[in-house]
């Protein structure tokens, strides 16, 4: 058995009287691939925002290769780490957005340089060395010196995710990557999520393509208003469901 790499505890989140997670638990082992489904609202985007600090938690807690995220603890009490020590953390932990989130006033190769030579201190010169090396990888090498805005969707994508990749994150977690695309645009992205699941990255990926689940998940997570119902192997949670609530998602999306 692997090692956990992510664990989120009992997590609850409330925006104002909306309770968003409702003690949310998930186990993901280091070099497993974690697909979490779920209806609109339910929680999903949050869970992953909690999971880099980008939301704060109300209770429970999150460590990811055994460091507690944004928090530090003494005694039983949890007291928030400092935007630094946050940043930093964050460094660990790679985030693929719906709707790519480029520099676009930097150009490709810049775009992966930025975070590197800012964020951890690398010279300039090895920091291309490896964005060239990474953009190689997601298909891309001949698009260094272009800007986002003269990309398709597809390429922006996966220029985000050789972006993401560019800081070494322990984990990467993808916010439904291909629901923004053009639908002729999908498999191109998807295809870049299954090479990297099959090199041993640990990701956890919010989507709705039921085919990537069942093909490239360990485990599928179904989420429903701020809980996860029910996880397991592909098979067991897309072909015999145990919930009712699973059921009637899975025969909307199928
Ligand atoms: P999903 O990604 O599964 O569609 P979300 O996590 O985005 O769900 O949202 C869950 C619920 O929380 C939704 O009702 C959404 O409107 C609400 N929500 C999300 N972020 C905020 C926020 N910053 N402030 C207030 N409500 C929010
Ligand atoms: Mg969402």
């Amino acid at each position: 058995m692997n090692d956990v790499m992510v664990d989120v505890h009992d997590v609850h989140k409330s925006f104002g009287p909306l309770e968003v997670l409702r003690g949310v638990d998930l186990k993901v082992r280091a070099g497993e691939v974690t697909v979490i489904l779920g209806p609109s609202g339910s929680g999903k985007s949050t869970l992953l925002r909690t999971i880099n600090h980008l939301e704060k938690v109300d209770r429970g807690w999150i460590s990811v290769d055994g460091e507690l995220i944004g928090y530090r603890r003494s005694g039983d009490k949890l007291h928030e780490l400092k935007e630094k020590d946050v940043l930093k953390q964050r460094t660990d932990i790679g985030f693929v957005f719906q709707n790519f989130n480029l520099f676009p006033h930097l150009t490709v190769l810049d775009n992966l340089v930025e975070a590197p030579v800012s964020a951890l201190r690398r010279p300039r010169g090895a920091a291309e060395e490896n964005a060239r090396r990474l953009l190689d990888r997601v298909g891309l090498a001949d698009k260094a010196d272009a800007y986002p805005r003269q990309l398709s969707g597809g390429q922006q994508q996966r220029v985000a995710i050789a972006r993401a990749l560019a800081l070494e994150p322990k984990v990467l977690l993808f916010d439904e990557p291909t629901s923004a695309l053009d639908p002729e645009l999908v498999g191109e992205v998807l295809d870049v999520i299954k090479a990297l699941a099959r090199t041993g990255t640990t990701m956890i990926v919010v989507t709705h393509e039921i085919g990537f689940a069942r093909e490239v998940a360990d485990t599928v997570v179904f989420m429903d208003s701020g809980v996860v119902v029910e996880q397991g192997p592909p098979a067991a949670v897309l072909d015999d469901p145990g919930h009712a609530r699973t059921r009637a998602f899975l025969s909307k999306v199928l």
